[in-house]
């Protein structure tokens, strides 16, 4: 994991939060390498999601919302974890990720048994909207992004005219003021959650927890996750929140270990009849065809951004040993991003800096591409070493502009250049007018 973390911020992907200031515990920055991954990744999922689907409609809720809302589901009493705290060093612990031996628990931080008893611990992040710090003015940032969905189910179907089943998507900030934030950005105090409520009937339900589990394997196979090395752990009767008839957790074999990625839930008509009974709207729903008024069902496929784009990164790093052209070997080291997730899709570079022909040409052609992707234009030292940086980013095109390319060579070649490809380090020479057909193709 070290060299992951080294790479993220030597490339500018990830970077500490105030990190001139010592940082702070559970909250991350994303660099320009990292920013591009992570837009990239919330595009795409938009797009299968809501665009490329007739029975799905987005929103974006506010953070804040009313306190009356985590009342109604349930968050302001109960969504804590245990906590402890060691009486020897002090450090606070989550009871239920405590380790253990010989059947008894222990402090992670100094080995010693004398714990407190786990006492709940709301992770609610608080604040006040209005100038009083009162309880009449507390709110709290939104601990998962769902519950506007709920709450806005029936403005949702009435202005987008859809009929069961038919979902809601929502990307967006959520936060938890996590006992022990750990695993770099895993498991974190803000992060982004990619939602979708998906509304049915009762007896459709189940089904369709079994479909989205089987979209949203694809989806992950589709950025670049094969379905191998996605472990889909379907949780126990004991181990489900009681209102949910199935979940599945899918897990991601990080190098901390298998962990959570995304669940998908069957949760009932739980939410709807907590928010018609707490606020006293009716939010049922009337099937015109069968003349029937009922509260729908709801499956929520629920996934991280963080955790994907930091799978995405831990799936993606390699490190080949490749000829180094003088006869011996050297490490590459090398992002094998899918090519639509790749934060710069092509990088561009003149063969040498002061021939301002080629600068002139590379130049054009980099332009010529900016409206469609993200390039790189580097100029800077040999063009090994360029590919090399392209490389460590994990840039699946990079076009080099030539002395055929100005037709210096003679008239056949003019106009072409070489694209090398990332995986192979394979290169052909092709028109350069053909390069944004060539490589919009490859990151749709
Ligand atoms: P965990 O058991 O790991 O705390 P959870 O089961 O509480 O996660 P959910 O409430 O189901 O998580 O949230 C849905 C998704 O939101 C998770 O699958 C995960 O991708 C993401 N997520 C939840 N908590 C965090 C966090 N602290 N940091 C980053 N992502 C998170």
């Amino acid at each position: 994991m070290e060299k992951i973390v080294s790479l993220c911020k030597r490339r500018g992907f990830i970077f500490q939060s105030s990190e001139i200031y010592g940082g702070l515990n559970g909250f991350w920055d994303y660099g320009p390498m990292g920013v591009e991954l992570k837009r990239n990744l919330k595009d795409f999922w938009w797009r299968r999601v809501v665009h490329e689907r007739d029975d799905m409609a987005g929103m974006d809720g506010s953070i804040i919302m009313n306190r009356a809302v985590w009342r109604a589901s349930g968050h302001e009493e109960t969504f804590s974890d245990p906590m402890v705290d060691c009486k020897n060093c002090k450090a606070r612990h989550r009871a239920d990720q405590l380790p253990h031996k010989n059947d008894e628990t222990y402090c992670p931080n100094c080995g010693s048994r004398d714990l407190t008893e786990p006492r709940a611990f709301n992770l609610m992040l608080k604040s006040y909207a209005g100038p009083i710090e009162s309880d009449e003015n507390l709110v709290y940032l939104r601990p998962e992004t769902a519950q506007a969905m709920f709450v806005q189910f029936k403005n949702i179907l009435e202005t987008s005219r859809k009929k069961l089943p038919f979902g809601i998507a929502q990307i967006g900030k959520a936060f938890r003021n996590e006992i022990n934030p750990r695993n770099y950005t895993f498991r974190s105090r803000e992060f982004e959650q990619m939602e979708i409520e998906y509304f049915c009937r009762a007896e459709d339900g189940l089904a369709l927890t079994d479909y989205w589990l089987e979209e949203r394997l694809k989806f992950y196979e589709d950025i670049g996750i094969p379905r191998p090395k996605i472990k889909i752990h379907d949780i126990p009767d004991s181990e489900r929140a009681f209102y949910s008839k199935k979940t599945y957790d899918l897990e991601y074999e990080f190098p901390f270990g298998l962990s959570e990625l995304e669940g998908v839930a069957y949760r009932t008509d739980y939410d709807l009849s907590a928010h018609i009974k707490h606020s006293g709207r009716p939010l049922e729903y009337f099937d015109d065809e069968k003349k029937e008024k009922f509260v729908p069902h709801v499956v929520e496929p629920s996934a991280g951004v963080d955790r994907t784009v930091l799978a995405l990164i831990c799936e993606a790093y390699d490190e080949e040993e490749v000829a180094d052209g003088k006869g011996g070997s050297e490490t590459r080291t090398v992002m094998h991003f899918h090519p639509r997730m790749a934060p710069v899709k092509c990088g561009i570079f003149p063969l040498l800096k002061n021939k301002p022909a080629l600068v002139e040409k590379a130049r054009a052609i980099a332009d010529a591409l900016r409206p469609h992707m993200m390039v790189f234009y580097d100029e800077a030292g040999a063009i090994g070493r360029r590919y090399r940086r392209q490389d460590e980013i994990g840039t699946p095109f990079c076009v080099t502009v030539d002395f055929d390319t100005i037709g210096e060579n003679g008239p056949e070649n003019a106009d072409t250049v070489t694209l090398r490809h990332r995986d192979s380090m394979q290169q052909e020479r092709i028109p350069a007018g053909e390069l944004k057909d060539r490589i919009a193709t490859a990151i749709f």
